[in-house]
């Protein structure tokens, strides 16, 4: 019968992975951190970076807000009548290591890092909930 053959394969399968276990070599602190290197702060880099996606979200008529997904004039003007404008948005708050996101006609893939274009108004009262909650009207 071909039962004891069946039951060996997967009995051996496992076999195999137990033996195969991966060891983790042990860290032992003496690896070379370059704690003297300069900071990863919101540094000139940045700015660069930030400044290369609005500057592709503009350039682009289509590009969406990775917020909500909608073009820039499908976001309402700011309460003083400023129409709204690209900026660029942390998908996760505060995180400096964002890759930015070029391919502005489609939102990122999310969870993800992400530096993405963002409506003006979608950024701003994202953060303003928090310190200024006069300026919700709707
Ligand atoms: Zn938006």
């Amino acid at each position: 019968m071909s039962v004891q053959l069946r039951q060996s394969a997967p009995l051996s399968r496992v076999e195999q992975r137990l033996a195969r276990r991966p060891h983790k070599p042990k860290v032992t602190g003496s690896s070379p951190v370059s704690a003297t290197m300069k900071k990863p702060h919101h540094s000139g880099h940045y700015q660069t970076l930030a400044k290369r996606v609005v500057n592709a979200a503009r350039a682009n008529p289509n590009a969406v807000c990775w917020r909500d997904g909608l073009p820039l004039d499908h976001h309402q003007p700011h309460h003083n009548g400023k129409p709204a404008t690209w900026t660029a948005g942390h998908t996760v708050d505060g995180n400096n290591a964002a890759t930015p996101w070029y391919n502005v006609t489609q939102r990122p893939p999310l969870p993800g890092n992400w530096l993405a274009p963002e409506a003006s108004t979608c950024n701003y009262s994202h953060g303003n909930n928090k310190t200024n909650p006069n300026s919700r009207r709707w």
